[in-house]
């Protein structure tokens, strides 16, 4: 019989203008467009991975100051969707990053309350081409994402697809791990 396709549900998270559009538009049609739209959207492809086809749900998501209750449940129904996440960061914008920390945590928190002990979590540090301007080291980012048990990459949406191919197949192997044990 043949295998039951699957199917998993990605939220890519992360401050405004790092690159979260390109990222997952690279990642889906192996291209960089350069221009994207800022509106909330859902991306679902086909990607074959290891010689099996996977739907891909991404959902790209606007990042929100918006800490009203409203935006608080919002924003717990999105992560309650999500098997896995890609967490972006520019390598040449600290705002971005500082900001990594706590969301790693909301995740953690919205996911551990539901029995899920182990989140599957990709922190990325994207623009990897414009290493001139970078003001976020290769070495905070990947003490980051240890200390918080997260897998780390850096990559460039812009130039170099592999690397974001690897990311996208990283979250996988970490989603699959996750529903073998729970
Ligand atoms: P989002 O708001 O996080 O979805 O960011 P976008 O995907 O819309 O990207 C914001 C801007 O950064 C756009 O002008 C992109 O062309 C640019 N950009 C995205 N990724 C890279 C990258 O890896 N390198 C460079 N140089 N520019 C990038």
């Amino acid at each position: 019989p043949a295998a039951l396709k699957m199917e998993v549900n990605v939220l890519v998270v992360g401050a405004d203008g790092v690159g979260k559009s390109a990222l997952t538009v690279r990642f889906l049609t192996r291209r960089f467009i350069g221009e994207y739209g800022d509106l909330e959207s859902i991306y679902s492809h086909n990607v074959t991975v290891d010689g099996k086809d996977v739907l891909f749900n991404i959902w790209d998501f606007p990042y929100s100051q918006d800490h009203s209750d409203e935006n608080f449940t919002e924003e717990e129904k999105r992560i309650q969707w999500a098997d896995g996440f890609v967490l972006v960061y520019s390598i040449c914008d600290r705002a971005s990053f500082s900001i990594i920390h706590q969301k790693v945590q909301v995740i953690k928190a919205a996911k551990e309350y539901l029995g899920l002990e182990k989140v599957p979590i990709v922190i990325v540090g994207n623009k990897r081409d414009l290493h001139h301007r970078r003001t976020v080291s290769s070495e905070e980012g990947r003490l980051l994402a240890l200390s918080m048990d997260c897998e780390f990459y850096e990559v460039s949406a812009a130039e170099a697809y592999h690397g974001v191919l690897l990311v996208f197949h990283g979250l996988l192997d970490k989603i699959k791990e996750s529903k073998l044990t729970t």
